[in-house]
């Protein structure tokens, strides 16, 4: 089923870039646990520090409720960029939860030393992390729980995903009442606190996610928008941990229906969009990703990586991107 060979990582490392100490001295926590326990080390991180404040929001399900983390940069002024990063809105999709707790100070540090302001949605949905679900604990998917937006058509209609084009088509967001649109609880309290997010400062948004769908070998892909020769350098620094799928139709995580224990029905009747020589996806599917383009941030990307990547080397790919955004964004 793979379109293009996926090999072995291309090394040896040539891009000249350092994976520093925090690769060297490998990494804290590479396996799930209950999001209580998750949420807690984590504000035991924020509160260690004076430069940060988080919130917490609840989730209610008929199973019960759980909690939205933010956390966000002390002070954002009026004039301060900031970058978001959301990880986990797929529960079972661990690695993205992960980079954000493995590299929490450096992450924090290396976007404060260089002015940029952060907004953090560490754990997207912790009821299917805890249940290993890609849903939530109720099994309400609605139209998927990474929904963001509707595109009004030109005659009037109303569409989710647009494939790779079309992007200049007006949209609304998700929860307009005017839509009646069932949106997942997670999904309906992500839209809320988005909304009060000073949004017109958002200069980058990453969705970091895992490909849990396909059984491709260890890899890396990436949703993005806009000019991808400027992502080259990335590209080749994660090439050098984990292959780039190349010339891959992927339809994985699109028209998706759920059982009724929750887990996804494989199926193959997904419109798919291939992937470049770099692993890059161009696609309007009105998700988080495809929403940040939209209100005009100059970087917004959905990483992926596969099941089968050693959860060490997903969260280095997590942070390469981080690391390689924020040098984008203030490197002059
Ligand atoms: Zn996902």
């Amino acid at each position: 089923m793979i379109a293009a060979p996926v090999g072995e990582p291309a090394g040896p490392w040539t891009s000249g870039w350092s994976y520093g100490a925090r690769h060297e001295g490998g990494l804290v926590f590479t396996t799930a646990m209950p999001s209580t326990e998750y949420h807690a080390l984590l504000r035991a991180k924020v509160d260690a520090r004076s430069d940060l404040v988080c919130t917490t929001h609840p989730l209610n399900y008929r199973a019960g409720t759980w909690e939205m983390l933010r956390i966000a940069s002390k002070d954002v002024g009026p004039n301060d960029k900031v970058m978001v990063i959301r990880a986990t809105i797929h529960g079972d999709e661990i690695s993205g939860a992960m980079s954000i707790l493995n590299y929490f100070d450096e992450l924090v540090g290396y976007a404060h030393q260089r002015s940029l302001k952060l907004v953090l949605y560490p754990l997207g949905n912790p009821s299917g992390f805890d249940h290993r679900l890609r849903y939530n604990v109720d099994h309400h998917m609605g139209e998927g729980n990474n929904d963001f937006l509707r595109y009004v058509m030109d005659d009037g209609s109303i569409e989710s995903d647009l494939g790779p084009g079309r992007p200049s088509t007006p949209w609304t967001i998700a929860n307009d009442a005017a839509l009646g649109i069932d949106l997942p609880e997670e999904s309906r309290v992500m839209l809320e606190l988005v909304q009060r997010d000073p949004l017109s400062q958002v200069v980058a948004a990453f969705d970091w996610h895992q490909d849990l769908v396909t059984d491709l070998p260890m890899c890396a892909y990436h949703y993005a928008f806009g000019d991808l020769a400027r992502y080259g350098e990335i590209a080749a620094r994660i090439s050098e941990v984990v292959p780039l799928l190349a010339g891959y139709d992927m339809a994985g995580g699109f028209g998706e229906q759920i059982d009724d224990q929750g887990s996804v029905v494989p199926h193959t009747d997904g419109v798919a969009v291939r992937s470049d020589a770099n692993g890059f996806i161009v696609r309007h599917d009105g998700s988080f990703s495809d929403f940040y383009q939209h209100i005009g941030a100059t970087h917004s990307v959905a990483t992926e990586t596969t099941g089968a990547t050693p959860m060490e080397l997903a969260c280095l790919v997590n942070w390469i991107w981080f690391t390689g955004v924020v040098d984008l964004l203030t490197s002059a």
